[in-house]
């Protein structure tokens, strides 16, 4: 075989054709890891390739950079040995359905189990997923063990103001006629889209319809458990649950532009709550910034807001978000509930969010969510009431009053000098 896992310098290898015979078949939402068939995105030995683009979502980038600089070696094969999950998690029957999940493996934990005769037999496969166990630190959890709101107990929230989780981090791995299927559009223009969108980055897309898999280079997801991880499959078992997506400048340095982390640290208060009343709390975290339009427009976004005339009001607050990025949104939560049914959730007794996008996803895929829990008025800062009365105003689930166009016009943000 021609094709090696160390190639000649200067040797371009190109995907866009088969590399030869070789490669295992991926029978998306077969019941067992064994008739499913391995994932394998080695960008060693290309006979063994049967999905489009590589491993590590975004990181693959860094990855070659680091083969470029000499500082990796393109040969490079995981050493697994004690990786395996410290929680096991599944498999649920809503592995074999080839509808409920088509955005991640659920066999990806454990491949190096389920998949160990063709590791013996040479094919580089790796997780694309990780389950590992932290103690997570808050100083918002510090403030509510000070002020009587929770109590350590001393196996789910410890003296030192620790939670104790499990925890899971998850790469992207689409099914594209799943995918397409969710967002109404044909394989093909799916295909064709993401082909020409990335400049031409993956030219399989368009020449090799019998791939059917595509690691996309996105950001993944990360879950946070507080209480056992089996117990999510258990709808008798009472679930708190947030799906929150990424946002850098509120989540990790406290900007009071928006609700983001107040809302996630309260999610966390309610999670460790459930947990010690005997249930069970899920945090589903997705790398999809700024509405998943990056930080620079959302900075954008921000300064424009800030700079209109009579300043930045909450009747503005969308309109400014589509000047800038042409939609006001592009998370689109098609693709979210995925992880919840790789959980095995069922019903989600809590939902900490206001946001019916969520909820209609949620919903939508087959999940029951029975109380939804609104972030307290306490928790907002001043400078987020923009946001959060636009968003109240465009539909947000909320119990209280909805601001009408009036009241919009009046909620006000600090200037960019305030
Ligand atoms: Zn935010």
């Amino acid at each position: 075989m021609a094709d090696t896992a160390t190639p000649k310098p200067g040797h371009i290898r190109l995907t866009s054709h088969s590399g030869g015979s070789g490669a295992l078949p991926i029978r998306w939402g077969a019941a067992t890891a064994a008739e499913r068939g391995p994932v394998v995105g080695t960008t060693g030995t290309r006979a063994h390739r049967n999905v489009i683009g590589t491993h590590s979502g975004s990181y693959s980038v860094y990855r070659a950079l680091a083969v470029a600089a000499g500082a990796l070696s393109r040969a490079h094969r995981a050493d697994l040995t004690n990786t395996a999950p410290t929680d096991p998690i599944g498999p649920y029957e809503q592995w074999g359905d080839a509808d409920k999940i088509v955005s991640l493996d659920p066999w990806g934990a454990t491949v190096a189990d389920a998949f160990a005769a063709e590791l013996a037999a040479g094919y580089d496969i790796r997780p694309t997923i990780a389950v590992t166990k932290a103690h997570v630190i808050l100083p918002e959890i510090a403030d509510a063990i000070a002020k009587g709101r929770l109590q350590p107990d001393g196996r789910h929230l410890l003296a030192s103001g620790a939670a104790v989780v499990t925890k899971a981090a998850l790469e992207p791995v689409w099914y594209l006629p799943g995918v397409a299927a969710r967002f109404g559009c044909s394989e093909t223009e799916l295909r064709r889209v993401l082909f020409e969108e990335t400049g031409g980055m993956y030219p399989e897309l368009v020449t090799r319809g019998d791939l059917e898999v595509f690691l996309p280079p996105i950001g993944g997801q990360t879950v946070y458990i507080f209480g056992a991880a089996r117990d999510l499959a258990d709808p008798s078992v009472e679930l708190t649950a947030r799906v929150h997506d990424e946002c850098n400048g509120s989540d990790v340095f406290g900007s009071d532009i928006c609700t983001c982390r107040p809302y996630l640290t309260h999610a966390i208060e309610e999670c460790i709550q459930g947990a010690q009343r005997g249930g069970v709390g899920l945090v589903a975290y997705s790398r999809k910034e700024g509405r998943a339009l990056g930080e620079v427009t959302k900075f954008l976004v921000y300064n424009a807001r800030k700079r209109q005339e009579g300043g930045d009001t909450a009747d503005q607050y969308f309109a400014r978000t589509e000047c800038v990025a042409g939609v006001q949104d592009m998370r689109f939560q098609e693709l979210m509930p995925d992880v919840l049914h790789w959980l095995g959730i069922r019903k989600i007794h809590r939902l900490v969010s206001m946001s019916n996008m969520k909820y209609d996803a949620i919903t939508g895929s087959g999940i029951e969510v029975g109380e939804r829990v609104n972030i307290p008025d306490e928790l907002v800062p001043a400078d987020a009431r923009v946001e959060i009365d636009a968003k109240m105003a465009a539909g947000y689930f909320t119990p209280g009053d909805v601001p009408d166009a009036d009241e919009l016009r009046k909620v006000k943000g600090r200037g960019l000098d305030g």
